[in-house]
C-alpha cells in the first residue's frame, strides 16, 4: 500500500465503503460519456464552468491527466428510500462531499480531485460570467469524460450496492510528491 492511502485511509476515519488505488492507464476517457453529458439529462450542459463542454473534451482531459500516473478512487453507500428520493440522494451527496473534504489535507500537492455530479458551490453558477470561486469550484468524474462504470471494474469496486441506495464516486489525480 502507497504511505499516500495509509495517510488518506487515516483522514477517512473509516468513512469509504470501498476503495483502490489506481493507475493511469485504469481511466478510461469515453467519446459515450461526453454524448450522455450533451444529452443533457441533468440540465447543466453549457451552464456551468465545471460540466461539458466548458471543461473540454474527453481526448483532451486524456491529455492533461497523463502527467498523473497515480489515482486514488473511494466510494460512499447510503440509504435511501426509494429511486425516486431525491431529497436523500442530495443528502447522500453533501455526506459523500463531507468525506472528500475530509481527505484533502492528506492529498499530495498539486493533486486534483473529481467529484460526483455538477459543481454545487454556488446555488446557480455565474456562467458565463467568470467563475466566483475557482479555489473552490468542484470537477466530477463523468464531466471529465471519465467511464465510471469501466473504473469501478477495474478498481473491484461495486458501482451500485444494492436496492434502496445510493453510492457515490470520488476519483483523485495524485500530486507528483506522491509516495
Ligand atoms: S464555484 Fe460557482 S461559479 Fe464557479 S464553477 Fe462552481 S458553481 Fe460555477
Amino acid at each position: 500500500m502507497r504511505k499516500t492511502t495509509e495517510k488518506i485511509l487515516e483522514a477517512a476515519q473509516g468513512r469509504f465503503w470501498e476503495y483502490a488505488e489506481v493507475g493511469f492507464g485504469d481511466i478510461e476517457f469515453s467519446e459515450e460519456v461526453a454524448a450522455a453529458c450533451r444529452a443533457n439529462y441533468c440540465g447543466n450542459y453549457g451552464k456551468c464552468w465545471q460540466c461539458p463542454p466548458n471543461v473540454g473534451t474527453p481526448e483532451e482531459q486524456k491529455k492533461r491527466f497523463s502527467a498523473y500516473p497515480q489515482a486514488f478512487v473511494f466510494t460512499t453507500k447510503h440509504d435511501v428510500e426509494d429511486s425516486f428520493d431525491i431529497e436523500g440522494m442530495a443528502a447522500a451527496r453533501v455526506e459523500h462531499e463531507r468525506v472528500e473534504d475530509m481527505i484533502r489535507p492528506a492529498l499530495p500537492e498539486g493533486s486534483v480531485v473529481l467529484g460526483a455530479g455538477g459543481c454545487n458551490v454556488c446555488e446557480k453558477c455565474a456562467y458565463p460570467e467568470p467563475c466566483r470561486f475557482p479555489e473552490k469550484a468542484r470537477s466530477s468524474v463523468e464531466a471529465c469524460g471519465i467511464n465510471v462504470v469501466s473504473l469501478a471494474k477495474t478498481a473491484k469496486i461495486h458501482y451500485t450496492n444494492g436496492e434502496n441506495t445510493v453510492t457515490y464516486f470520488t476519483l483523485v489525480f495524485l500530486g507528483a510528491n506522491e509516495t
